[in-house]
Formats: C-alpha cells, sequence, structure tokens
C-alpha cells in the first residue's frame, strides 16, 4: 500500500481533525454542550486525574467540540498539539503563565495589537513579568534587549495596525542564539498567507476572533505548540515543563510529553487553574470559519490590495501602507514571508489631518466604523479619536497612528463596491 501523502492546506481547513460522529453519524461536527463526561470506571477516573490516560473529564479542561477545533488549528500551523481557550488574550496568557517566573523578562516588537501592549505593560507586571520592548523594523534591537532574565521573545507576523511584516527567520535566529524559544502572534496572517513554524517559531498563538472565526461572531484564542523547542536541553529551567509537578503525582511535563509538553502544560496547569475555557458553542463557530478561510484569506487580500492600489492614486490620500504595494519598505518580505498575500488590514493618512480622517470615516456607508478586523465585513476605524485616545500624539506617531491615519479591514465583499464606497467617502471630504 501507498503511503497517504500530506493533504494540502484547503483539505485540512476542511477536514483536519473530524470525522463523522461516532454514535448518530453526524457529519458536522456537533456541539457538546455539556459540562462534565460520565467515567467508565473508578479505574478509568483515576487514569484520567493523573494523566495517565486522555481523555474528557470536566469542559474547562477539555471538551470533544474544542478538541477538533485545536487538532484543525495544529494541522494548519503544522505543530504537534494546540490549546484553544476564551480568547486571544487568554492564549497569550496562559503562554506566559506557563513559561515565566515573577521577575522574569521577556522581548516583544513594540508594533503589536493595542490590547496586547496594555497586556504586557500593565497586566503582566502584576505578575513580575517584565515585557522589555524592541523594534519590529529591527531585528537587531530583539538582540540588544535580550538579559539574564530573557525567557521568551514575541511578535506578530504582519504586525498591527499594518504595514509592517517582520522578519521572522532574523529574529528566530536570535531567538535561537539567545536559547529561548520564540512566540509568534500570527493573528493578522492567519496560517493560510503565513505559516511561523516554517520560520523558526516555537509557539504560535491567535486570536481566532479575527480571520478564523472569520465572521465577527464569537471571541477565542489559541495556542500552538510547534514542538521545536526541547525544554530539557535548554540552558533555563521552565521550571512548569521540566520541575517535578506536586499537583500531578511529581510528573515531569517535558519528560511524559516531549514535543506537545508545552501545550499539556498550557492545559494541565494554566487552563485548569486560571479558568479561561472556550465554549463549545464558540468552538463550534470557529471550527466552521476554519473551513472557509483559505477562500476568506485570498479574497480578504485580492479586496485589499485593489483598494489600496485605488487610494494609493487618490489625490486626497497622502500615503497608503500595505506590504502587498511595491511602495511598501516590507514589500519584499512580504513576498518571502506571506507570498499568497499580504492581508486584509492596513492604514492610510489623509489629507488634512484628525478633521479629514473623522469626516472620513463617517462618510463611509459600507464599512462598519468599529474596533476589530477580520470580519467578512469592510471595517474602519480612525485610531487617534478611539483605540488610540489615550496617547499623546508622539505615541500615536511613534505607533504609526498620527491624527491623519485610518484603518482599514477590507472584506470579502465585491471590490467595485468596496471602491465605489471609499470613492463616494473621499468624495465628501
Ligand atoms: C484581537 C487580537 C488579540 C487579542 O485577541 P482577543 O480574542 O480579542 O482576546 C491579540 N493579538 C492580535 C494581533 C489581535 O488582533
Amino acid at each position: 500500500m501507498s503511503q497517504p501523502t500530506e493533504q494540502k492546506f484547503a483539505t485540512l481547513a476542511v477536514h483536519a481533525g473530524a470525522s463523522p460522529d461516532p454514535v448518530t453519524g453526524a457529519r458536522a461536527t456537533p456541539i457538546y454542550q455539556t459540562t462534565s463526561f460520565v467515567f467508565n470506571d473508578t479505574d478509568h477516573a483515576a487514569s484520567l486525574f493523573a494523566l495517565e490516560a486522555f481523555g474528557n473529564i470536566y469542559t474547562r479542561m477539555n471538551n470533544p467540540t474544542q478538541a477538533v477545533l485545536e487538532s484543525r488549528i495544529a494541522a494548519l500551523e503544522g505543530g504537534t498539539a494546540a490549546l484553544a481557550v476564551a480568547s486571544g488574550h487568554a492564549a497569550q496568557f496562559l503562554t506566559f503563565h506557563t513559561l515565566l517566573e515573577p521577575g522574569d523578562e521577556f522581548v516583544a516588537a513594540r508594533q503589536l495589537y493595542g490590547g496586547s501592549v496594555n497586556q504586557f505593560n500593565h497586566g503582566f507586571k502584576k505578575f513580575d513579568w517584565n515585557v522589555v520592548w524592541a523594534d519590529a523594523q529591527d531585528p537587531a534591537s530583539f538582540e540588544r534587549a535580550i538579559t539574564p532574565k530573557t525567557r521568551a521573545i514575541f511578535c506578530e507576523s504582519i504586525a498591527n495596525p499594518g504595514g509592517i511584516i517582520v522578519d521572522l527567520p532574523a529574529v528566530a535566529a536570535i531567538a535561537k542564539k539567545a536559547g529561548v524559544p520564540f512566540i509568534v502572534d500570527n493573528t493578522l496572517a492567519s496560517p493560510y498567507l503565513c505559516r511561523p513554524k516554517d520560520f523558526g517559531a516555537d509557539i504560535v498563538l491567535h486570536s481566532l476572533t479575527k480571520f478564523i472565526g472569520g465572521h465577527g461572531n464569537s471571541i477565542g484564542g489559541v495556542i500552538v505548540d510547534c514542538g521545536t523547542y526541547d525544554w530539557n536541553a535548554s540552558r533555563f529551567r521552565y521550571k512548569t515543563l521540566v520541575e517535578p509537578n506536586a499537583s500531578y503525582n511529581d510528573i515531569v511535563m517535558a519528560n511524559a510529553f516531549g514535543n506537545f509538553a508545552f501545550a499539556i502544560a498550557c492545559r494541565v496547569m494554566g487552563l485548569r487553574d486560571l479558568g479561561p475555557a472556550i465554549s463549545p458553542f464558540n468552538a463550534f463557530l470557529l471550527l466552521t470559519g476554519c473551513e472557509t478561510l483559505p477562500l476568506r484569506m485570498q479574497r480578504h487580500s485580492d479586496n485589499a490590495l485593489a483598494a489600496a492600489r485605488y487610494l494609493e492614486r487618490h489625490p486626497k490620500v497622502v500615503w497608503v501602507n500595505y506590504t502587498g504595494l511595491p511602495s511598501s519598505a516590507c514589500h519584499s518580505l512580504q513576498q518571502k514571508i506571506c507570498p499568497r498575500g499580504a492581508g486584509a488590514v492596513f492604514t492610510l493618512g489623509l489629507k488634512g489631518g484628525y478633521e479629514a480622517g473623522l469626516k472620513f470615516v463617517s462618510a463611509l456607508k459600507m464599512f462598519s466604523l468599529l474596533a476589530n478586523f477580520g470580519d467578512t465585513r469592510s471595517l474602519v476605524i480612525h485610531p487617534a479619536s478611539t483605540t488610540h485616545r489615550q496617547l499623546t500624539d508622539a505615541q500615536r506617531t511613534a505607533a504609526g497612528v498620527g491624527p491623519e491615519v485610518v484603518r482599514l479591514s477590507v472584506g470579502i465583499e465585491d471590490e467595485a463596491d468596496i471602491i465605489a464606497d471609499l470613492e463616494q467617502a473621499l468624495n465628501a471630504l
């Protein structure tokens, strides 16, 4: 018999991790809307609690609908295992909770989703986990930020608010030299446009809320263990991975679970103790989103490129920052890291500053004014008056969102209607 060949992305997006329900024959993955699962007998119950057997206990820790979503994303990212949780921020929280001890540091690109900047600057400080900022456009700045306390490096593949592609192989090489895991938030790219593992990532995170769910109807997050970081060989003792665990009969995670120990540790300690579980219903909706991810991401990218080309030529637009345009400083990196397309999200600067920005977003009719991206629908926001309102002008400009900046998340509607809406709003200025 010939060996089965590895399935292609679009096939995995539809099938990975799922099979018809063995009891009912249901073809779609059922929503297992239950809190708890019956044990076969007392021995079975004991072995599940001791982590000697895999199985369902309680939906805070695992659930069959969630498990299909996890297998699907792990397959799309090329990882060994994944853990789905309540939100993208929960995925970041559990990742760092598993890696860091109080007093530890991690290096992160400064150009991140605004919520991540807050989480790292404020929420994490309460645990004495300390972020040291680097510049996403300057890989050497990551190396300069490393100290003896550094235990991880973090960046986004396509960095917020759009317009930057990180040189992942260069940052991965710095992480490798420093001996720490390289964590990539792949939310804006999705695994269809970029697979960070292929460029040296050890852990990949997503806000499933965005492109993977894709329809703007559910919050979720995921941690993907790429299986590439050798916890036992590390010169740093990541306690959660390499020390005997008193809450599980002194199991050592890295020994018991090998190349998927990180995903297991995030589940059986982080998720168990901190509790941000995903609901089975959200797991079902996000899984449904996965099935059309390749179709949607291609359409998002094609529509965004068409919109960016249109805007770049418009006399009321000063600049367009979209890595899919040859005018972008990141265009050659985009061709290397995200060759299928540059994604849905980009920024532009309007003549007329703050006032023009406000007027433009109010005049758009099909684009919805809201603080999200990765919806099927076209979305817009004026960061200076909303998400970045609390910052000073200097901070806003440093973050790439000065007063004149508008951010678009281009949807999957017809290209002609998207451009017509942009045109009528520009005419209104
Ligand atoms: C939205 C987002 C997050 C946070 O995800 P939530 O699901 O909103 O918690 C993290 N990183 C990026 C890049 C995001 O876009």
